[in-house]
């Protein structure tokens, strides 16, 4: 027996209708807010995500999938969305199109990672991504967009923490200050955060190793250092959220798992989950296209774990819709009522009615009982006597009632009653 690789997981078809329920929202809430969907390949230049990403994030240091084709090109697994969605607008001149390009995607993601209660090595996300406007409205839309989908899934208790992390003009002070903060204790850090000293001290905010924490506890607050631009936009952010009555709280120590963020971070907590409590990140990467060589485009977007949303929809007893059931098991008696059978469902199925007949040779007793199982709300028999009479009789599972409906007339019962 080969068992499935580490941190992956199947979805079982008894359990597709959730993942559905949550895909569908995504979709339907995209459109209302007019995001099209973009798909970009699984895998992708282990250099896009070196420069997209960022060479002292977690996700590049510790979690990729990279590997060596047959032509000896260096190929990674793409471990989250934003990076190949820039790319996308770059290389087909998306920059030409009328501003804002809004997209959307659905995707899964690969990290090696230690996997462990809504963390995996492969995941999926729900993502948008906003390119061509800098105005804090976007930055407003974008959460909107999240809250919203979260609402729908009939999320409602998570926790919207936003920071904003300024731009290069007010990070350079800020990196200075943290420097000299951080210095007189970088013996006792991590290796990672020695290494993330010199190249990104603010990511040092980011770790997860408890003695960093510790240290970094009073490390010098970015919101005091932002720019006169930077301060007015973060402002203008919170505005917009307070006018459309969304809570939040800020939090200094959200900079975001990712090299490419500017001004605006954001993340949604759960505290339904455990210690994988952050259901969707986001924020403003004004610098991200340029830097993968593309024109000046600023940008800005979120990306959901659909795993981590699918828990905490289980701990709070979210109301998934129900598992469709088939309206209609039509069985059969012998061998002639085996092939009207078949015309029979074949037919509403024509008309989009869920139907569903024997294909494991059952006895009538044992399709009876199989309907039940099913959950069919209407089963029919079929046998000499309703292909001589032309009609057949269409039990009601629920109370054992039966009706007596011609062939041609089943449709037009099912979808009317009677
Ligand atoms: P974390 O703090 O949990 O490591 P992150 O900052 O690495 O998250 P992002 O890169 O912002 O995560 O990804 C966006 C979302 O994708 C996360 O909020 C989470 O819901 C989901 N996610 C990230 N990594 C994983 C994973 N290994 N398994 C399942 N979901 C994940
Ligand atoms: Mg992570």
């Amino acid at each position: 027996m080969i068992n499935i690789p580490k941190g992956t997981k199947d979805v079982l078809p008894e359990e597709s209708y959730k993942w559905q329920f949550v895909e569908d929202t995504a979709r339907s809430v995209a459109e209302v807010f007019n995001y099209k969907e973009i798909r970009t390949p699984v895998f992708e230049h282990t250099e896009l995500f070196l420069r997209g990403v960022g060479e002292t994030t977690d996700v590049v240091n510790k979690e990729m999938y990279t590997f060596e084709d047959k032509g000896g090109r260096s190929i990674t697994l793409k471990p989250e969305g934003t990076a190949g969605a820039a790319r996308l607008f770059i290389e087909n001149g998306l920059g030409a199109t009328p501003m804002p390009v809004k997209t959307f995607y659905l995707t899964p993601a690969f990290r090696y990672e230690r996997p462990q209660k809504g963390r995996l090595r492969e995941f999926h996300q729900f993502g948008i991504e906003v390119f061509g406007s800098p105005a804090p409205e976007t930055d407003a839309e974008v959460i909107f967009a999240a809250s919203s989908f979260l609402n729908k899934l009939g999320i409602k208790n998570t926790k919207l923490e936003i920071n904003s992390i300024g731009c290069k003009t007010c990070r350079k002070e800020y990196h200075a200050a943290l420097k000299n903060y951080f210095a007189p204790n970088l013996e006792n850090m991590c290796a990672t955060c020695r290494d993330r000293f010199e190249k990104n001290p603010l990511r040092i905010l980011d770790c997860k190793e408890e003695r960093c924490k510790a240290i970094s506890l009073n490390a010098p607050q970015i919101l005091d250092y932002l720019c006169e631009e930077c301060s007015s936009h973060f402002k203008k952010v919170r505005s917009y959220l307070d006018a459309q009555n969304i809570k939040y709280s800020v939090n200094s120590r959200i900079v975001r798992g990712l090299d490419y963020y500017t001004k605006t971070v954001f993340e949604f907590v759960s505290e339904d989950i455990g210690a994988q409590g952050t259901v969707c990140g986001g924020g403003r990467y004004d610098n991200l296209l340029e830097e993968l060589g593309g024109q000046s485009v600023p940008a800005i977007g979120f990306a959901a774990g659909i795993e981590r949303l699918l828990l905490v929809m289980e701990s709070v007893g979210a109301a998934f819709p129900e598992n469709k059931k088939p309206p209609i098991y039509v069985a059969a008696i012998d061998e002639n009522g085996r092939k009207k059978a078949l015309e029979t469902v074949m037919a509403l199925r024509e008309k989009g009615i869920n139907a569903e007949t024997d294909l494991m040779g059952r006895s009538v007793k044992a399709q009876m009982k199989y309907a039940d199982k099913l959950g069919a709300e209407y089963v029919a028999v079929i046998g000499e006597n309703e292909l001589l009479s032309g009609s057949v009789n269409l039990k009601k599972m629920a109370d054992g009632t039966s009706v007596s409906v011609k062939f041609d007339d089943i449709y037009t019962y099912l979808i009317k009653g009677d």
